[in-house]
């Protein structure tokens, strides 16, 4: 399985100009080439190369591996979608392979630019430590508006061997709490909770004020959003895949298709709330990570799975009090609601294993549980 590994890099300032006008020079250099290549309607590397090579080292004064980066880079862009004519930011990123790039012991990369070699040092997490050995092939090179320089490097990562499972922990993925698991834990806490009110407020604030000051703090702080979103779904996923995998278990999520529709928003806090968490990017990560320990995964139809009551299967509306209670009409069943719908989900994965383990073809299901 392929992982990106992002490690950011310290050039000072005598490597960082040469970097900044190397990245600069090939996608001037691409931008260029990508007119020509649209020009002529080729998209095969081979075949750009024979036209186009030598005229790309003269006019940019590109290394050989550059030019070949550069064509390949290009070819690629317009295969993607033949009726456009691909455009190269200033500072897109640029792609180094093992002949213009090569890690120096674990903590420095030396790569080529149009004028030699530079020699940068960069930083690495553990966990990115322990799954560098394992880089080979190519790089992207980032130099981020920020003026943060990263180096994203693909690396090949072994997949564990399936966990043979007939249980799963069951997460529901909600307003109240971000995740909430079958044995009844939740995953949010209230640091999630206040820096999410904190962003919102700020927003909110910005937002009445309309000078362009406000737009481009706006903007920041929409990003900082995004990447502490993106560290919480991190955090949770590797959470939720370690205790399924120290339990035996599978993971069980809802399709997240229509995931919007189908929860009522209790007012408008709830609403800001859900719409700005992403949960798309949650089950992505459960997913990867699932995949790399070894832990199934198995998505279920999320019809229901909030309104019937876990305990007698009686489903409808006026079980669901309210966002944070269930109680059913039928059974008088009291529960947390995030709870009763993670057990609901744990129980259909857990019969939609069952079926498939006994050679049951999975047919659609039926929106009772
Ligand atoms: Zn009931």
């Amino acid at each position: 399985m392929k992982l990106t590994l992002q490690t950011q890099l310290f050039p000072d300032k005598i490597h960082a100009a040469p970097l900044k006008a190397t990245v600069e020079r090939f996608n001037e250099a691409a931008e260029w080439l990508a007119g020509e290549a649209f020009a002529i309607k080729v998209s095969n590397k081979t075949e750009l190369q024979k036209t186009h090579y030598a005229l790309l080292r003269e006019r940019f004064g590109l290394s050989a591996q550059m030019a070949v980066r550069c064509i390949a880079q290009v070819c690629e862009a317009y295969k993607r979608d033949k009726t456009k004519r691909p455009h190269f930011r200033k500072h897109a990123a640029m792609p180094f392979d093992p002949r213009m790039m090569s890690f120096k012991e674990a903590d420095r990369v030396s790569l080529l630019t149009l004028e030699g070699r530079v020699v940068v040092p960069f930083v690495m997490g553990k966990y990115q430590a322990e799954r560098f050995t394992n880089a080979k092939g190519q790089a992207d090179l980032v130099l981020r508006k920020d003026g943060k320089w990263y180096l994203l490097v693909t690396v090949d990562v072994a997949v564990g061997a399936p966990i043979p499972t007939t249980d799963f922990l069951g997460i529901d993925l909600g307003i109240a709490n971000i995740a909430t698991d079958s044995d009844g834990n939740e995953h949010s806490g209230r640091p999630v909770e206040r820096t999410r009110r904190k962003h919102n407020l700020q927003r909110k604030r910005l937002g009445k004020r309309n000078t362009r000051g406000a737009k481009k703090k706006l903007k920041r702080v929409a990003g900082k959003e995004a990447r502490f979103r993106k560290h919480q779904n991190h955090v949770i996923s590797k959470t939720l895949v370690e205790v399924a995998k120290g339990t035996g278990r599978g993971l069980a999520v809802e399709d997240l298709s229509g995931i919007r529709d189908r929860l009522p928003a209790w007012g408008k806090d709830a609403r800001n709330r859900l719409s700005t968490w992403s949960f798309g990017q949650l089950v992505a990560f459960l997913s990867y990570k699932a995949t790399l320990a070894g832990v199934p995964l198995v998505q279920v139809d999320p019809r229901n799975t909030s309104r019937t009551c876990h305990e007698c299967g009686h489903c409808c509306r006026e079980n669901r009090t309210s966002q944070a209670k269930f109680l059913c009409v039928s059974c008088g069943h009291r529960a947390n609601a995030d709870q009763n719908a993670a057990r609901n989900i744990r129980a259909q994965a857990t019969r939609k294993m069952a079926l498939e383990l006994a050679g049951v073809n999975s047919q659609p299901e039926s929106p009772a549980l």
